[in-house]
């Protein structure tokens, strides 16, 4: 139960912060204000005096202020906003706190993978002589990075909401949008790797997406949203994600092993992906480089931010990579079936 809350004074000219924490009340004037907007100084690098205009109803706390739910990352030492209603959490998305970064990146890679869905359906898809069956495939693998970026920008957004649970229920969800956006990378690939083994390819696309369903329910399951189950968590995306090499190995011995074209040209784009993964992860489990600068990346630079782009440079090569693909199997026939499409 949490018993610490934040309640802006309306109708006077100040505003109080009240925090109740374990039983005691305190109270802290700030500025008088008359608009909507309060200027705040924040610490941005080595400069502590950086003004910034936060609107009423918001302020931004430390770590040590902050509810117990909200304490991830030590090294974040200020900028943390809490205690908000959900009014104040959307009003939040056009302030400088330490999650705009966070928010931000994954807003504008979701729009980055709308406009780039709409421009390839509109233009790159219908010049390859894209079927029917392509398009599906297409729209389903981009569908699900939106999705994933769309998940993890409500993570951010609402993480700080005033209630535990909404809190909780948000990251439950960012994590269940990271496997949604692991199926986007499978499901292009699996079906154009196997394009001319129905069979394998049949196998492999049913055993990802059974195997996603299940970490995409265990992830939105209450039952595993306590902190004992983040190890776990982070290793279910590990072996999901790295389940990847065992049709990949298997594709390049159907495909004639390292002399075949479409291998030395596919297998680079293949490691390139896990190869940001692995950095991505990295990132994210070390809190490197805040770790080394505790306060200094409170706002800029920190692991989660970099972890976040990485995720956005990671679903751009894959998709780049599947419209290679795609794009050979209309221009080369397979070779048991020269009549194929
Ligand atoms: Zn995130």
């Amino acid at each position: 139960m949490r018993s610490t809350y934040y309640k802006p004074q309306n109708g006077t000219n100040c505003t109080y912060t009240k925090l109740k924490a374990s039983g005691q009340t305190t109270a802290m004037p700030q500025k008088p204000q008359k608009s909507a907007q309060t200027a705040h100084y924040i610490e941005l690098g080595s400069y502590q005096y950086w003004p910034v205009l936060v609107p009423r109803g918001i302020r931004l706390y430390t770590y040590e202020q902050i509810p117990v739910f909200l304490r991830e990352n030590p090294y974040i030492t200020d900028g943390y906003r809490a205690y908000l209603p959900s009014r104040l959490c959307i009003k939040s998305l056009f302030i400088l706190s330490n999650e705009t970064v966070n928010i931000w990146s994954h807003l504008l890679g979701f729009l980055l993978f709308f406009f780039i869905g709409v421009y390839n359906m509109a233009t790159v898809l219908p010049a390859i002589g894209a079927s029917k069956e392509d398009y599906v495939i297409y729209s389903i693998g981009l569908f699900c990075f939106q999705l994933c970026m769309l998940c993890s920008v409500g993570y951010h957004l609402f993480c700080c909401h005033r209630s535990e649970k909404t809190s909780r229920r948000w990251l439950a969800l960012d994590y269940a949008g990271v496997s949604i956006g692991i199926l986007g990378c499978y499901v292009p690939g699996v079906f154009y790797t196997f394009y001319c083994n129905n069979y394998w390819r049949q196998v492999y696309l049913v055993t990802v997406l059974a195997m996603i369903l299940a970490v995409f329910f265990a992830q939105i399951h209450p039952h595993y949203l306590g902190k004992q189950w983040k190890q776990m968590r982070s290793l279910s995306f590990c072996l999901v994600a790295g389940f990847g090499l065992i049709p990949t190995l298997h594709w390049i011995c159907l495909t004639g092993g390292f002399s075949s074209e479409l291998v030395q040209a596919f297998v680079p784009r293949i490691l390139g992906m896990y190869f940001i993964a692995a950095l991505a992860l990295i990132f994210y489990v070390s809190k490197v480089p805040e770790r080394y600068f505790p306060g200094q990346l409170n706002y800029l630079g920190s692991s989660h931010q970099v972890w976040h782009l990485l995720l956005v440079l990671m679903f751009y090569w894959w998709h780049q990579s599947s419209c290679f693909i795609m794009a050979y199997r209309h221009s080369e026939p397979c070779p048991n079936a020269p009549h194929h499409d």
